[in-house]
């Protein structure tokens, strides 16, 4: 059986730049895959690959069985237009360290913006599942806050509720404790766990080693642009195979 998502061979360079140098990642549905890397090792680029933010110079993505960003037409691969695009972005949610929320709408209608404007649901609508999600973060009671009003913990979790309003079969978080006072962290990440708990399909590049070692299913390395390990959070974590993996794990540790 092949797995929920599938990157093959994936190149991608910033004019002479060579980032992505030829990255597999497999993660199958349901599962939450923590990705490690040092900085500048190509982790933010690979996740803004699957979001398609970035296109991709080669090598293939595929989520849910869809091909990302291409389609086969008369035996040639064609890029996908525009709206297309927009269509298989939907399914894949993405939560920033910068939390990246409207500052000027209300916190509900950050999370009702998108299923209204993107989706076409009603307001009511948009709403009511709106409320629901920021209940299920703990912000039920900051709902007609404003983003600058919020302790960044707070703000990251109403984040994640946006990118959940979306209805998304994937979840994609980039560091997103990073940006945190030490003691908002633990909140943040205790959202994220109820949210592997509950069954998504999760990959989070994160430097929480209690949080991969807790909620992930699978830790990968990343090392200059290409997945060179990756196995249970307890034998990446603990034993390494490779010295490259081993060398940033007892850095961070
Ligand atoms: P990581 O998230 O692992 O720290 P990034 O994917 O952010 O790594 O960056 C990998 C490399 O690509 C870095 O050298 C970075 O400067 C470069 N890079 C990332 N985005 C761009 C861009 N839009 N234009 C030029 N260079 C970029
Ligand atoms: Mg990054």
């Amino acid at each position: 059986m092949s797995a929920f998502i599938e990157l093959r061979n994936i190149h991608k360079s910033f004019g002479h730049l060579h980032v992505l140098k030829g990255a597999d990642l497999e993660v199958n549905a349901g599962e939450v895959l923590c990705l490690l890397g040092r900085s500048g090792s190509g982790k933010s680029t690979l996740l803004r690959c699957i979001n398609q933010l970035e296109t991709i110079d080669e090598g293939s993505i595929v989520v849910d069985g869809q091909l990302l960003g291409v389609e086969w037409h008369r035996g040639r691969l064609r890029e996908l237009k525009d709206r297309q695009v927009t269509a298989q972005r939907r399914d894949i949610g993405m939560v920033f360290q910068q939390f990246n929320l409207f500052p000027h709408l209300s916190i509900l209608e950050n999370v009702t913006e998108a299923p209204i404007r993107v989706l076409g649901q009603s307001p009511r609508q948009a709403k009511q599942y709106a409320v629901e999600l920021l209940e299920r973060v703990g912000l039920g009671d900051k709902v007609g806050s404003y983003p600058l009003q919020l302790s960044g913990g707070q703000q990251q979790r109403a984040a994640i509720a946006r990118a959940l309003a979306m209805k998304p079969k994937v979840m994609l978080f980039d560091e997103p404790t990073s940006a945190l006072d030490p003691e908002l962290v633990g909140e943040v990440l205790e959202v994220m766990r109820g949210l592997a708990e509950s069954g998504m399909t999760m990959i989070v590049v994160t430097h929480e080693f209690g949080f991969a070692r807790e909620a992930a299913d699978t830790v990968a390395y990343m090392h200059d642009g290409v997945i060179i390990e990756r196995g249970s959070p307890e034998q990446v974590l603990s034993d390494p195979v490779d010295d490259r993996t081993r060398s940033f794990i007892s850095a961070v540790k």
